[in-house]
């Protein structure tokens, strides 16, 4: 990363049986940094390229130079974001694009320990490394949170009796918060395993009792790490706080391509609000970082999402991004605005 705060990356996940079925034509090319999508229905092929920190291919062989396993992925940007978490940032991993491109595989990942994704390998790292500290004037402690918002409400996954509708405050120092929502202390890996488990359960269940799906609802998953350091000479402690939000967002594939109505065109337009107003605030701030401009009014106010990612987004803070995609010709249109969104990031 090299001085911008916004680290990008973009995955494409393989074909899948619907894609296969329809014998979908391949329009992502990778190579380097730098992913390529092309237009196969104009006459004339009309390629466009984009250049990323990092451009992950995941079919073919593990030869292909663009390949990353669920470790290297891991490595690249879960690994630096929680060194800079002991380094006391904030830091934030979100993960963007249509529902099924792969948002869940690349934060969650599935049971099989080498198919398990950003959020528990992070949370395994983060005990690890506090096992193997030496410095007996150094102590940590971690709590949990696991939310949901949809529709601009907030639900508790960590509160089987969480009503869905919490509400969002600003404390004067803390910055936003969610009153009442769970935040519970955990000392192994194992903890955090139970919770995630419990909080991907609820999700489930909600989204099933509500006849929604948990594709249209952001689920951020926050680790509070706090590192007190003793001095034996004055007897003060001092405290390092930094906040890790992991994000598996919204699918972004927009409401009017599915001629929505009523309820589901209400939650068309929130997720959009959602997933607009994040790209202007990163935006916004990459602008500020690259130095383009001094100051900018950053809108994080304009969505619950934002506002309360804002001090996981802004000033003391690291963010990355990663954009799940499709590689296939039937999701061109939804691709290309999903590498369209990613490049504003950078
Ligand atoms: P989303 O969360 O964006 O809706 P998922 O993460 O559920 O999408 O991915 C859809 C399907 O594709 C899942 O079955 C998932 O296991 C598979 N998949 C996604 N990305 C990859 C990848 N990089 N490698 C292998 N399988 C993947």
């Amino acid at each position: 990363m090299t001085g911008a705060s916004v680290k990008v990356a973009v995955r494409v996940r393989p074909f899948n049986a619907r894609e296969i079925n329809r014998d979908a034509k391949c329009v992502i090319q990778m190579q380097g940094s730098s992913t390529c999508i092309t237009n196969l229905k104009q006459s004339k092929e009309a390629s466009k390229s984009f250049t990323f920190d990092y451009s992950y291919w995941s079919h073919t062989s593990d030869e292909d130079p663009n390949f990353a396993s669920q470790q290297q992925v891991y490595k690249d940007i879960g690994e630096e974001m929680l060194l800079h978490s002991f380094e006391g940032y904030n830091v934030c991993i979100f993960a963007y694009g249509q529902t099924g491109g792969g948002k869940s595989y690349t934060m969650m990942g599935k049971q099989e320990k080498d198919q398990q994704g950003i959020i528990p390998r992070l949370c395994a790292d983060l005990f690890a490394r506090i096992s193997e500290n030496k410095c007996t004037d150094l102590s940590f402690s971690v709590e949990v949170s696991y939310m949901e918002i949809y529709c601009e409400r907030v639900r508790d996954l960590l509160n089987p009796k969480s009503k869905g509708n919490l509400r969002v405050r600003e404390h004067p120092i803390m910055g936003p918060y969610v009153e009442d929502l769970s935040k519970l202390a955990v000392t192994s890996f194992d903890d955090i395993a139970d919770l995630m488990d419990c909080g991907n359960k609820a999700r489930t269940v909600a989204a099933t009792n509500m006849n929604e799906t948990s594709s249209r609802s952001h689920a951020v998953f926050t680790i509070v790490f706090t590192q007190k350091r003793h001095d034996e000479m004055t007897s003060l402690d001092t405290e390092k706080v930094s906040k890790i939000s992991l994000v598996d967002l919204a699918g972004s594939e927009r409401a009017d391509s599915s001629g929505a109505k009523g309820m589901r065109l209400k939650e068309g337009a929130n997720i959009n609000k959602s997933l607009t107003t994040l790209g202007k605030v990163i935006s916004a701030l990459a602008e500020v970082q690259n130095k383009k401009k001094k100051s900018e009014f950053i809108p994080y106010r304009d969505s619950v999402l934002t506002w309360l990612l804002k001090e996981n987004l802004g000033g003391n803070s690291r963010t990355a991004m990663i954009a799940a995609l499709s590689p296939a010709d039937i999701n061109y249109e939804e691709t290309l605005s999903t590498l369209r969104y990613a490049d504003r990031a950078k």
